[in-house]
Protein backbone atom coordinates (compact mmCIF):
# COMPACT_ATOMS: atom_id res chain seq x y z
CA UNK A 1 0.00 0.00 0.00
CA UNK A 2 1.20 3.73 -0.87
CA UNK A 3 0.74 6.16 1.62
CA UNK A 4 0.51 9.98 1.96
CA UNK A 5 1.50 11.50 5.05
CA UNK A 6 0.33 15.39 5.47
CA UNK A 7 1.21 17.58 8.04
CA UNK A 8 2.32 20.77 8.95
CA UNK A 9 6.05 21.33 10.23
CA UNK A 10 6.27 19.75 13.61
CA UNK A 11 3.22 17.82 13.54
CA UNK A 12 5.49 14.68 13.65
CA UNK A 13 5.56 13.39 10.36
CA UNK A 14 8.97 12.10 10.76
CA UNK A 15 8.77 10.21 13.85
CA UNK A 16 5.47 8.39 12.91
CA UNK A 17 7.05 7.26 8.94
CA UNK A 18 9.89 5.78 10.83
CA UNK A 19 7.53 3.66 13.64
CA UNK A 20 5.16 2.70 10.25
CA UNK A 21 8.31 1.89 8.27
CA UNK A 22 9.51 -0.37 11.11
CA UNK A 23 5.97 -1.92 11.73
CA UNK A 24 4.98 -2.92 7.66
CA UNK A 25 7.45 -2.48 5.72
CA UNK A 26 6.55 0.51 3.61
CA UNK A 27 9.36 3.08 2.36
CA UNK A 28 10.12 5.87 3.86
CA UNK A 29 10.44 9.01 1.28
CA UNK A 30 11.01 12.36 2.75
CA UNK A 31 12.10 15.24 -0.03
CA UNK A 32 13.32 17.50 2.83
CA UNK A 33 16.19 14.44 3.48
CA UNK A 34 16.37 13.79 0.26
CA UNK A 35 17.08 17.69 -0.41
CA UNK A 36 19.69 17.55 2.68
CA UNK A 37 21.43 15.11 1.56
CA UNK A 38 22.14 17.23 -1.40
CA UNK A 39 23.13 19.82 0.20
CA UNK A 40 25.56 18.06 2.20
CA UNK A 41 26.59 16.66 -0.99
CA UNK A 42 26.96 20.08 -2.83
CA UNK A 43 24.81 18.60 -5.48
CA UNK A 44 23.15 20.77 -8.17
CA UNK A 45 19.79 20.05 -7.15
CA UNK A 46 21.27 21.08 -3.40
CA UNK A 47 22.36 24.12 -4.30
CA UNK A 48 19.35 25.14 -5.93
CA UNK A 49 17.03 23.66 -3.28
CA UNK A 50 18.96 25.83 -0.55
CA UNK A 51 17.61 29.43 -0.57
CA UNK A 52 14.26 27.94 -0.66
CA UNK A 53 15.03 25.91 1.82
CA UNK A 54 16.54 28.33 3.69
CA UNK A 55 13.53 31.31 3.11
CA UNK A 56 10.76 28.42 4.00
CA UNK A 57 9.66 28.12 0.70
CA UNK A 58 8.96 25.46 -1.46
CA UNK A 59 11.81 24.54 -4.05
CA UNK A 60 10.15 24.40 -7.86
CA UNK A 61 7.83 21.90 -8.28
CA UNK A 62 9.63 20.73 -11.66
CA UNK A 63 12.53 19.62 -9.39
CA UNK A 64 10.73 18.32 -6.37
CA UNK A 65 8.32 16.01 -8.98
CA UNK A 66 11.50 15.05 -10.94
CA UNK A 67 12.92 13.64 -8.26
CA UNK A 68 10.04 11.82 -6.66
CA UNK A 69 8.94 10.67 -9.65
CA UNK A 70 12.91 9.02 -10.41
CA UNK A 71 13.25 7.55 -7.13
CA UNK A 72 9.43 6.04 -7.01
CA UNK A 73 10.37 4.38 -10.58
CA UNK A 74 13.48 3.53 -9.71
CA UNK A 75 13.32 2.36 -6.53
CA UNK A 76 12.09 -1.32 -5.19
CA UNK A 77 9.04 -0.84 -2.86
CA UNK A 78 8.24 -4.29 -1.60
CA UNK A 79 5.24 -3.74 0.61
CA UNK A 80 4.60 -0.31 -0.74
CA UNK A 81 5.96 3.75 0.09
CA UNK A 82 4.96 6.10 2.63
CA UNK A 83 5.77 9.77 1.01
CA UNK A 84 6.46 12.62 3.99
CA UNK A 85 6.80 16.20 2.67
CA UNK A 86 5.31 15.22 -1.00
CA UNK A 87 2.98 16.43 -2.18
CA UNK A 88 3.33 19.91 -0.67
CA UNK A 89 0.87 21.88 -3.39
CA UNK A 90 -1.93 21.61 -5.19
CA UNK A 91 0.06 20.68 -8.48
CA UNK A 92 2.76 18.23 -6.87
CA UNK A 93 -0.46 16.05 -5.75
CA UNK A 94 -1.74 16.03 -9.62
CA UNK A 95 1.40 15.47 -10.86
CA UNK A 96 1.75 12.37 -8.25
CA UNK A 97 -1.34 10.94 -9.26
CA UNK A 98 -0.07 10.62 -12.70
CA UNK A 99 2.97 8.59 -11.68
CA UNK A 100 2.01 6.56 -8.40
CA UNK A 101 -1.07 4.59 -7.34
CA UNK A 102 -1.66 6.51 -3.29
CA UNK A 103 -4.16 4.66 -1.09
CA UNK A 104 -4.24 6.45 1.56
CA UNK A 105 -3.42 9.53 3.10
CA UNK A 106 -3.15 10.20 6.79
CA UNK A 107 -3.42 13.51 8.24
CA UNK A 108 -1.69 14.25 11.13
CA UNK A 109 -3.37 17.19 12.88
CA UNK A 110 -1.65 19.21 15.42
CA UNK A 111 -2.77 23.23 16.76
CA UNK A 112 -0.73 25.60 15.56
CA UNK A 113 0.22 27.25 18.52
CA UNK A 114 2.16 23.71 19.46
CA UNK A 115 4.36 24.03 16.20
CA UNK A 116 7.04 26.56 17.48
CA UNK A 117 8.11 25.31 20.40
CA UNK A 118 8.43 21.78 18.80
CA UNK A 119 10.07 22.88 15.85
CA UNK A 120 12.38 25.08 17.80
CA UNK A 121 13.09 23.28 20.53
CA UNK A 122 13.86 20.21 18.65
CA UNK A 123 16.78 18.08 18.12
CA UNK A 124 18.33 15.22 15.40
CA UNK A 125 20.09 12.90 15.40
CA UNK A 126 21.65 11.12 11.88
CA UNK A 127 20.19 8.16 12.99
CA UNK A 128 16.40 9.49 12.14
CA UNK A 129 15.57 10.04 15.97
CA UNK A 130 14.73 13.14 17.60
CA UNK A 131 14.12 14.98 20.87
CA UNK A 132 12.72 17.56 22.18
CA UNK A 133 15.61 19.69 24.39
CA UNK A 134 12.42 19.80 26.99
CA UNK A 135 12.88 16.10 27.64
CA UNK A 136 16.77 15.68 27.12
CA UNK A 137 18.04 17.43 30.80
CA UNK A 138 20.72 18.78 28.70
CA UNK A 139 21.95 15.58 27.19
CA UNK A 140 23.81 16.47 23.76
CA UNK A 141 23.79 13.10 22.30
CA UNK A 142 21.31 10.15 21.08
CA UNK A 143 20.12 7.77 23.98
CA UNK A 144 19.66 5.38 21.29
CA UNK A 145 22.93 5.31 19.32
CA UNK A 146 25.15 7.94 21.23
CA UNK A 147 26.37 10.46 18.50
CA UNK A 148 25.55 13.96 18.87
CA UNK A 149 22.97 15.71 18.50
CA UNK A 150 22.00 18.46 16.08
CA UNK A 151 19.47 21.13 15.26
CA UNK A 152 18.08 22.06 11.74
CA UNK A 153 19.66 24.94 10.14
CA UNK A 154 15.88 26.05 8.96
CA UNK A 155 14.56 25.16 12.79
CA UNK A 156 15.17 29.24 13.62
CA UNK A 157 12.08 31.55 14.35
CA UNK A 158 12.01 32.94 11.35
CA UNK A 159 12.39 30.51 8.66
CA UNK A 160 9.89 28.38 11.11
CA UNK A 161 7.37 30.89 10.46
CA UNK A 162 7.62 31.43 7.01
CA UNK A 163 7.53 27.51 6.74
CA UNK A 164 4.20 27.21 8.88
CA UNK A 165 2.68 29.81 6.43
CA UNK A 166 3.81 28.27 3.47
CA UNK A 167 1.89 24.95 4.89
CA UNK A 168 -1.02 27.24 5.64
CA UNK A 169 -1.68 28.67 1.97
CA UNK A 170 -0.10 25.72 -0.06
CA UNK A 171 0.00 22.41 1.57
CA UNK A 172 -3.62 22.55 3.77
CA UNK A 173 -5.43 22.59 0.66
CA UNK A 174 -4.34 19.30 0.29
CA UNK A 175 -6.65 18.29 3.16
CA UNK A 176 -9.62 18.45 0.58
CA UNK A 177 -8.24 17.46 -2.19
CA UNK A 178 -7.35 13.93 -0.51
CA UNK A 179 -10.88 13.95 0.82
CA UNK A 180 -12.67 14.66 -2.41
CA UNK A 181 -11.34 11.10 -3.49
CA UNK A 182 -11.90 9.24 -0.12
CA UNK A 183 -8.74 8.96 0.84
CA UNK A 184 -7.94 11.13 3.98
CA UNK A 185 -7.70 10.09 7.52
CA UNK A 186 -7.28 12.49 10.23
CA UNK A 187 -5.29 12.34 13.13
CA UNK A 188 -4.85 13.52 16.44
CA UNK A 189 -1.46 14.52 16.51
CA UNK A 190 -0.80 16.39 19.51
CA UNK A 191 -2.44 15.32 22.71
CA UNK A 192 -1.36 11.96 22.82
CA UNK A 193 2.75 10.57 23.09
CA UNK A 194 4.68 9.69 19.84
CA UNK A 195 3.07 6.15 20.28
CA UNK A 196 -0.08 7.01 20.99
CA UNK A 197 -0.36 8.64 18.07
CA UNK A 198 1.19 5.64 15.75
CA UNK A 199 -1.53 2.95 17.62
CA UNK A 200 -4.34 5.44 16.30
CA UNK A 201 -2.01 5.24 12.80
CA UNK A 202 -1.50 1.71 13.23
CA UNK A 203 -5.43 1.03 13.58
CA UNK A 204 -6.21 2.85 10.60
CA UNK A 205 -3.77 1.37 8.72
CA UNK A 206 -4.85 -2.65 9.46
CA UNK A 207 -8.49 -1.76 8.99
CA UNK A 208 -7.40 -0.23 5.10
CA UNK A 209 -5.41 -3.73 5.04
CA UNK A 210 -8.05 -5.90 6.03
P1 LIG B 1 9.15 20.20 7.59
O1 LIG B 1 7.96 19.39 7.18
O2 LIG B 1 9.49 20.05 9.03
O3 LIG B 1 9.06 21.65 7.18
P2 LIG B 1 10.87 18.92 5.57
O4 LIG B 1 12.14 18.24 5.91
O5 LIG B 1 9.74 18.08 5.05
O6 LIG B 1 10.46 19.71 6.88
O7 LIG B 1 11.14 20.05 4.46
C1 LIG B 1 12.14 21.01 4.63
C2 LIG B 1 12.13 21.99 3.45
O8 LIG B 1 12.42 21.29 2.22
C3 LIG B 1 10.78 22.68 3.18
O9 LIG B 1 10.61 23.82 3.99
C4 LIG B 1 10.91 23.01 1.69
O10 LIG B 1 11.72 24.15 1.50
C5 LIG B 1 11.68 21.83 1.14
N1 LIG B 1 10.75 20.79 0.62
C6 LIG B 1 10.52 19.57 1.17
N2 LIG B 1 9.59 18.88 0.47
C7 LIG B 1 9.20 19.70 -0.56
C8 LIG B 1 8.26 19.61 -1.62
N3 LIG B 1 7.49 18.52 -1.79
N4 LIG B 1 8.15 20.65 -2.48
C9 LIG B 1 8.90 21.75 -2.34
N5 LIG B 1 9.79 21.92 -1.35
C10 LIG B 1 9.95 20.92 -0.46
ZN1 LIG C 1 20.92 8.42 17.05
Amino acid sequence: MNIVLLGAPGAGKGTQAKLIEEKYGLTHIATGDIFRANIKGGTPIGKLAKSYIDAGKLVPDEVTCELVKDRLVNGEEGAGFMLDGFPRNLYQAEELDKFARIDLCINIDVDKSLLMDRICGRRMCSCGASYHVSTLNGATTCAKCGKPLFQREDDNPQTVGARLDTYASQTAPLEDYYKARGKLVTVDGGSGTPEEVFAVISSVIDKYLK
